[in-house]
């Protein structure tokens, strides 16, 4: 099922009409009232004249977050504030939150991109929803919870916190979807286990995973443990929040809402736009957003983007998933390390718990990386040949993998910390 083919599946050339028609009034709207955009446009000597078509798009400054965060609170809000009818802020992952307004139109916006996605997942009318995101100024609880209501599903606004409820409420109202972070499904998982329950005891078929890196095979071991198909949701509260993409049944990239976020990708030093198949990072432009639109807005996301049709019938673009975040790169002894190489592989390992934890640290001058990982009960013993085994099992594989060694520190089931929300896979000492 296809929510609306009408833009999903809309010709490329029509497609690329909609958006230049589109760009051409967003970019004559900001500079007309955001002083911000017009002073940067009138720097580079550009004026919403010279916008006549998406290709034009390279001729526009990049927005980043330390512009949103200089503008602060309302600074870059093109809307009058009587416009707006509700405001969310980023979780602060990176630093200080940034807040954006949307008026009633962008909300309307937000529900279409939510029922596209929930309806790319399989969700319909008859499923009962569980929203397990954080609710408050977190784009995710919301964001989801009206894009459920919006396709006629039935909503469990579960939000976080208190696990074991939230499993007797999977179990006994036969909740069939749910969203929340990838980090909290397993915890969910854990908790389902601990409880003496598994994935036979509720009825859970489908799960909407993001708001943090993840990889293939965390995609498989939720999968498995928890009993459902488990699919990408991407967004970030500057754009919209989730929505922003999402993967179909084919489960091969996240379909871009490019009617309404229009996607680049380029080489973050040169700022040069990529072409498709590259990696580099991504970059949105909000082509019908009223409240806080933004022009180029560098996500520090990187990933690839992918043309071509999806055997799902859309024809929109698609993302890779994340490899990271450009800021959750470690550069350990000069070598570029991201957390999701190290899940990737303790994921591989069926003795090791699917949780990690990487301690940075410079000790005489020196680059050191700790990697903790928790050893799964039934493999736990007092025999330490095969212990020592164990992590030298891992230490290989790691090393084959990042091209550098780390000290593994194996640990007791239950011994690093759970996330609820984004998970916190970095502890770097350098910095502190
Ligand atoms: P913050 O930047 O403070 O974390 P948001 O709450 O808006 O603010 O989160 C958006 C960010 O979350 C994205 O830029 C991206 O880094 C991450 N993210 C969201 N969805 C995904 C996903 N499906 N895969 C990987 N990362 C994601
Ligand atoms: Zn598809």
């Amino acid at each position: 099922m296809i929510w609306n083919p009408s833009k999903e599946c809309m010709s490329r050339d029509e497609m690329h009409a909609l958006q230049g028609r589109r760009l051409q009034k967003l970019v004559s709207y900001v500079y007309h009232n955001v002083p911000f955009y017009r002073n940067k446009m009138q720097q580079m000597d550009i004026a919403p004249d010279d916008i006549r078509s998406i290709d034009d798009i390279v001729k526009l400054p990049f927005t980043t977050k330390q512009d949103l965060r200089d503008n602060y609170p309302y600074g870059l809000q093109a809307a009058p504030q009587s416009e707006i009818v509700r405001v969310h802020a980023s979780s602060g992952t990176t630093g200080n939150p940034t807040i954006v307004g949307y008026t009633r139109k962008d909300i309307a916006v937000w529900q279409e991109a939510m029922a596209r996605a929930l309806t790319a997942y399989g969700v319909k009318r008859e499923d009962t929803f569980s929203v397990s995101y954080g609710y408050g100024l977190f784009t995710g609880g919301l964001g989801v919870h009206y894009g459920v209501e919006n396709i006629g599903a039935t909503v469990i606004p579960t939000s976080t916190g208190n696990t074991e409820k939230h499993v007797r409420l999977l179990r006994d109202l036969k909740i069939t979807g749910i969203a929340c972070t990838p980090s909290y499904a397993l915890y969910l998982a854990e908790t389902l286990e601990k409880m003496g329950l598994g994935k036979d005891d509720i009825s859970l078929r489908v799960g909407a995973f993001g708001a943090e890196p993840w990889t293939e095979n965390m995609r498989k071991e939720i999968e498995e443990r928890l009993g459902l198909k488990g699919y990408n949701i991407y967004g970030l509260s500057e754009i919209v929040g989730p929505g922003v993409s999402y993967e179909c049944c084919k489960q091969n990239g996240s379909h871009i809402c490019e009617d309404h976020y229009y996607p680049e990708i380029i080489n973050p030093e040169t700022l040069e736009q990529l072409p498709y198949g590259q990696q580099g990072e991504l970059v949105f432009t909000t082509l019908t957003k009223e409240g806080m639109p933004v022009l180029r807005y560098r996500t520090k996301d990187l990933c690839t983007l992918m043309d071509g049709e999806c055997e799902c019938g859309r024809k929109t673009v698609r993302m890779g998933r994340i490899m990271g975040r450009s800021d959750d790169m470690l550069i350990i002894r000069g070598i570029n390390v991201f957390p999701s190489q190290v899940e990737s592989v303790i994921l591989e390992m069926p003795e090791i718990e699917p949780q990690y934890m990487l301690v940075v640290d410079r000790i005489n001058n020196l680059d050191t990386l700790q990697i903790q990982v928790e050893v799964r009960r039934d493999f736990f013993s007092g025999d330490m040949g095969s212990m020592l085994a164990m992590k030298k099992r891992l230490s290989d594989k790691i090393k084959s993998v990042l091209s550098i060694g780390a000290e593994i520190k194996l640990m007791e089931p239950g011994s690093i910390e759970r996330s609820q929300g984004k998970s916190k896979h970095v502890i770097d000492k350098r910095s502190l």
